[in-house]
């Protein structure tokens, strides 16, 4: 998809909050640093559009971009990062519990992970929750850049062996340096609209 318009339109903490439209959305996680802002702003050919509403200590909200006036990409804030607390992590878990069991607008979960590294206990935990509530996934597999490409196939089977890989779902290997993996992104983004 060729993006010619993508703005914010809500940060939401409740459903009342969140549009009322019937555009197809896709929710994108990942646990703090993997990745995730720089995956949107990439995808959307903006620099800073996606930043500092979703870093630690800022209040959690799900972000509501529109695109091209068809689709909506959410961004859930990250999880895995230490310094929250108790019932801030509560919070989170509610709502994000409450936006994947009841947003029928959703047609896809997109699970930023780090190529590099198996992924997190968080990561496995959040991709279990999203199988758990039959929601279809695309991995995204960032940071490739960062690793030769002649080791991108050994990564990515750790990847999916750690997270129990659901052969239903599509897993990507992507940069947002180099642009690698958007493309593809992008086409199996729209087969689901
Ligand atoms: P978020 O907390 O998940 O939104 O993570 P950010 O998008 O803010 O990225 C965290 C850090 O990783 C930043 O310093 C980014 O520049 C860097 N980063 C993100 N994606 C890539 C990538 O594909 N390649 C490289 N080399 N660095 C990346």
């Amino acid at each position: 998809m060729k993006v010619v318009s993508s703005d914010i339109v809500i940060s939401a903490v409740k459903p009342e909050q969140y549009p009322e439209t019937a555009l197809p959305e896709f929710a994108l996680a990942g646990r703090s640093n993997v990745g995730k802002s720089s995956f949107i702003n990439k995808m959307l050919n903006r620099k800073g559009l996606a930043r500092i509403s979703s870093k630690p200590g800022k209040t959690q909200t799900l972000n509501f971009f529109l695109i091209n006036e068809v689709l909506h990409f959410v961004d859930v804030p990250g999880y895995g990062y230490a310094k929250v607390s108790k019932t801030e992590r509560a919070a989170w878990g509610k709502m994000i519990e409450t936006y994947f069991t009841t947003r029928e607008q959703l047609k896809a979960a997109v699970l930023i992970v780090d190529l590099r590294h198996p992924p997190s206990a968080d990561d496995v935990m959040m991709y279990e929750f999203l199988k758990h509530y039959d929601i279809p996934c695309i991995i995204i597999a960032t940071k490739a850049d960062k690793i030769p490409k002649g080791k991108w196939q050994k990564h990515l089977k750790v990847t999916k062996e750690t997270l129990d890989f659901d052969a239903g779902d599509h897993i990507i290997v992507f940069s947002s340096e180099t642009g690698e993996g958007k493309d593809k992104a992008w086409s199996i983004l729209e087969s689901y609209m």
